[in-house]
């Protein structure tokens, strides 16, 4: 079969996305590989149709349990006979597969690292056809990445002891420099074919919101997608409880997940979560990685992460089917200060040495600086995210909350000065909640404390409402008219450019949000369509449920989540094309040969028979 032919009959798809095809000729070839592919890019099919088409085995090296197993089941579903080896399976049950695997079973193993030089899977491998290694995370292997994972410094030694050395391909979506080289270093690529896929994934639209009440909004958004599976990341375990707790209150199929919960629970609710038993996943980044929950339509953010990697990691996950999905950050300044204190307490690397834990640090705070500034912008926000990851965006993608919203330019010239004055007088010594009560004319505790009544800008933008001047506030720190000390306690200071702002004739202007957007803000309905199979017509809808339902049924039946039977989108293109026989079936996107025959003939039934 050509490779074409592979991913048609295997997993229904008609055209490869960007990327895949360059690197599936380049493992044909015997050439090493080194991608670089966004999450939901699709970085698996790459090493699996080579594996397919090549004599010999492909070792696939993953670092998550449940990431191989979710791989070994779909793979399985897709009528591909594979395995997984690691620290899940019994004794007897390692020792079977380990049989198989001799005898030419499986063309595909998903191995964990830490087995590779251990005696019996050695034993194995001596004396097997191996034609490739695929590395899945590959930065795991780095220092410099989000996971090291000291077990994958093992993956160059089991290589060397091969009689004969495979092709190997090293996957990741962690694209730093750094993280690249080392990769390519400690891996021993061999002059490997290097390719980055863009980081842009036009199907995610990108929020950034600042609610009062976020639980509300959080709460209203998922009445408005019933539907819909989503996750809400919290940044501390203790605010999962508080959101997952209020929204299983309030009648929501809600589940969480963080570290503080036994591994079995965990378990659980993950599998609540992926099998469709529970829609509304409350977690800290603690949950996620090796998730492969393709359908996710949303990933709300409760709090500003400390970083953008982290941030574009997580939101990620949303629309892995590549159909519309969202991303929302709730912003709040809060955030910022919890943020600080979990990178002071520098929580994750008591092993560092004070230097480096310094430079560590210096660091973690540059990058919150630049996570904040994300929050504040109001370009548009996938540009913001790209050029943070080093490419060029377009100023306008039209799929960004502030593509949506119509801005204007407006003149705040006066509460800026009166900002800078206040500051300035009041000697650079208070935080912004002081300064901003101080220039609205507050009476509060501190403000009496401080005697701000006695500041010649006491309650000068009365008129002015807060949330108003927090966003000039944010402005101005944005422009480095003033800045915030990193010290713990955020206070307030001048820069060498403050006093520009406060010269004859000097004028500022900002974008802001027009008032009457504001108010309607975005009532609008998300459509069911996807990017490939189109867009649902209302009259289909039953029909969609209709074949959502089937589709429960079969996955129950089976013991798979309801995503490995069909997605969405092949659901979406079902109503759409409503299939009579086999021919038309099999041009439904995701609708491949072997699971035409496991389940074809119901779904045809169910569109015919509506
Ligand atoms: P990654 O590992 O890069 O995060 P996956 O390999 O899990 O991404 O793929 C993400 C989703 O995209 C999966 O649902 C997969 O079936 C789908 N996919 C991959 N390649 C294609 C393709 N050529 N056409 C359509 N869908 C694809
Ligand atoms: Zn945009």
């Amino acid at each position: 079969m050509t490779k074409q032919e592979l991913l048609k009959t295997h997993f229904g798809y008609d055209t490869f996305r960007e990327g895949q095809e360059a690197v599936i000729d380049a493992l044909l070839a015997g050439k090493d590989v080194l991608a670089v592919m966004p999450t939901g890019a699709g970085k698996s099919i790459c090493y699996q149709v080579p594996a397919l088409m090549m004599k010999g085995i492909t070792l696939v090296i993953s670092p998550l349990i449940s990431l191989m197993k979710d791989q070994v089941r779909s793979l399985n579903q897709a009528g591909i006979s594979a395995a997984y080896l690691n620290s899940s399976l019994t004794q007897g049950q390692y020792f079977t597969a380990l049989r198989y695997a001799k005898a030419g079973r499986y063309p595909i193993i998903y191995v964990a690292p830490e087995r590779l030089t251990t005696e019996a899977f050695l034993d194995f491998a001596l004396s097997a056809d191996i034609f490739m290694i695929a590395v899945d995370e590959a930065h795991c292997v780095s220092q410099w990445g989000q996971d090291f994972r000291p077990s994958y410094l093992k993956i160059a030694e089991f290589v060397a002891q091969l009689p004969k050395r495979p092709v190997i391909g090293a996957f990741t979506a962690t694209a730093t420099k750094e993280v690249r080289e080392d990769i390519a270093r400690l891996l021993n690529l061999r002059d490997p074919f290097c390719t980055t896929t863009g980081f842009d994934r036009e199907n995610l639209y990108f929020a950034v919101k600042t609610p009062k009440d976020k639980y509300k909004e959080v709460h209203d958004y998922i009445l408005e997608h019933p539907d819909d599976s989503g996750i809400i990341y919290c940044l501390t375990r203790k605010l999962v409880e508080e959101v997952c707790g209020k929204l299983i209150q309030d009648g929501i199929t809600a589940t969480r997940y963080h570290a503080g919960l036994s591994d079995e629970e965990r378990r659980n609710n993950q599998d609540d979560f992926i099998y469709d038993r529970c829609h509304v996943m409350v977690a800290t980044n603690a949950f996620g990685m090796g998730i492969d929950k393709s359908d996710v339509r949303y990933v709300i953010h409760y709090n500003m992460p400390k970083n953008m990697e982290g941030y574009y990691q997580e939101a990620g996950r949303a629309g892995r089917d590549g159909d519309p999905a969202e991303c929302i950050l709730l912003y709040s300044g809060k955030d910022v200060v919890t943020n600080q204190y979990l990178i002071e307490r520098g929580q994750d690397n008591q092993e560092m040495d004070m230097e480096t834990w310094r430079l560590v640090r210096d660091r973690d705070q540059e990058r919150l600086k630049q996570m904040t500034f994300y929050c504040f912008t109001h370009d548009c926000l996938r540009e913001y995210i790209l050029k943070y990851f080093g490419e060029y965006g377009k100023s306008y993608c039209g799929n960004c909350l502030n593509c949506q919203t119509e801005f204007e330019e407006q003149d705040v010239t006066e509460e800026a000065q009166a900002m800078i004055q206040c500051v300035k007088e009041s000697g650079q010594r208070y935080g912004v909640n002081v300064i901003l009560d101080t220039l609205r004319g507050a009476s509060t505790a501190k403000i009496r404390q401080y005697h701000m009544e006695e500041n010649s800008f006491y309650s000068v933008c009365a008129k002015t409402p807060v949330y108003r001047l927090r966003q000039i506030f944010n402005y101005l720190v944005l422009e480095e008219y003033l800045s915030l000390t990193d010290d713990g306690y955020t206070i307030v200071k001048l820069t060498s450019t403050s006093r520009d702002l406060l010269e004859k004739g000097s004028m500022l202007t900002m974008k802001m949000p027009k008032a009457q957007e504001l108010q309607k803000k975005e009532k609008k309905v998300r459509r069911r369509k996807s990017s490939t199979a189109g867009e649902l017509k209302e009259q289909d809808e039953p029909l969609f449920q209709k074949l959502r339902a089937l589709r429960t049924e079969i996955a129950r039946e089976e013991k798979i989540p309801p995503y490995m039977v069909f997605s969405d989108k092949t659901l979406i293109h079902m109503c759409i094309l409503k299939p009579e026989n086999e021919a038309e079936m099999l041009d439904v996107t995701g609708v491949g040969r072997h699971k035409f025959e496991k389940y074809g003939k119901r779904f045809i039934d169910a569109v015919q028979n509506l």
